[in-house]
């Protein structure tokens, strides 16, 4: 129903919210997990290069029913194995909890599932990434835009899996596979300091208009992916890659 106007997808990343948090990251700091608990971008490099960390595990922790597909898993694992730097290898754990039942979500209610669902936290030279699939939408999800995931803080990221799986239901959509790993790869290479948010501009490629985001056509990183038909003209070639752009940037920060 509301997603009769399936062509109008966004792909949104909550960057004014983030950088607005720091008190509630108190909550973590006072755990000893602040490492983990920094703003977005803070580990673009650890997360790039092996120079503090040669390793990395990220935890997928998904709500029973919402885990991503076995592709989109894999097609995720190749993207990281292609732009990351890390000798000891990059694992990927996946396991399922129940629901919080705090459905639809604001960042700070994802933040506060994170404290009890997160078990994975940098140690020694492995770092960790945590992803959250959600068995909800954002709260601010219109019947004109939605919101597919959002990176918050330096290693955690959220997915809204309920919201993929609405659209991948629709005629015509893309593979529910293609927008899981779509939305997984854009939204950890703003983890990754995409678009100069913690790895510097080699070239000048950013959106500015849309903080983030890269003003290359069919770019990953590309805003237009975050709206209306740019997303669906994207999936339907598949997985948008990377640009050169964006790449030489991961390059110079000590990327693939
Ligand atoms: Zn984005
Ligand atoms: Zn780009």
């Amino acid at each position: 129903m509301q997603f009769t106007k399936l062509l109008t997808i966004l792909l949104f990343t909550s960057l004014v919210l983030v950088g607005c948090s720091d008190d509630d990251e108190n909550a973590f700091i006072a755990d000893g997990q602040s490492p983990n608990t920094q703003p977005l971008g803070a580990s673009a490099n650890d997360l790039l290069s092996d120079t503090n960390y040669r390793g990395l595990t990220v935890e997928i922790v998904s709500v029973q029913g919402f885990a991503p597909t076995t592709a989109a898993v894999n097609s995720f694992k190749s993207f990281l194995e292609k732009r990351l730097f890390k000798p000891d290898g990059i694992t990927i754990n996946q396991r399922t909890v129940s629901s919080s039942g705090l459905a639809p979500f604001n960042v700070e209610k994802i933040k506060q599932i994170e404290t009890t669902a997160r078990t994975a936290f940098n140690e020694g030279d492995e770092i960790t990434v945590y992803i959250y699939f959600a068995d909800g939408s954002n709260n601010e999800d219109t019947t004109t835009r939605v919101t597919l995931g959002t990176a918050y803080l330096n290693t955690s990221m959220v997915i809204y899996e309920e919201t993929l799986r609405a659209i991948s239901s629709n005629p015509n959509a893309p593979m529910l596979s293609t927008i899981e790993a779509a939305a997984l790869n854009h939204e950890f290479a703003h983890l990754l300091g995409l678009v100069n948010i913690g790895t510097s501009l080699q070239s000048q490629h950013e959106n500015t208009a849309s903080r983030g985001h890269c003003n290359v056509q069919s770019c990953l990183m590309e805003s237009a992916i975050e709206f209306e038909m740019g997303m669906m003209d994207m999936l339907g070639n598949g997985v948008p890659e990377l640009d050169a752009l964006c790449i030489a940037d991961l390059q110079a920060n000590g990327g693939r």
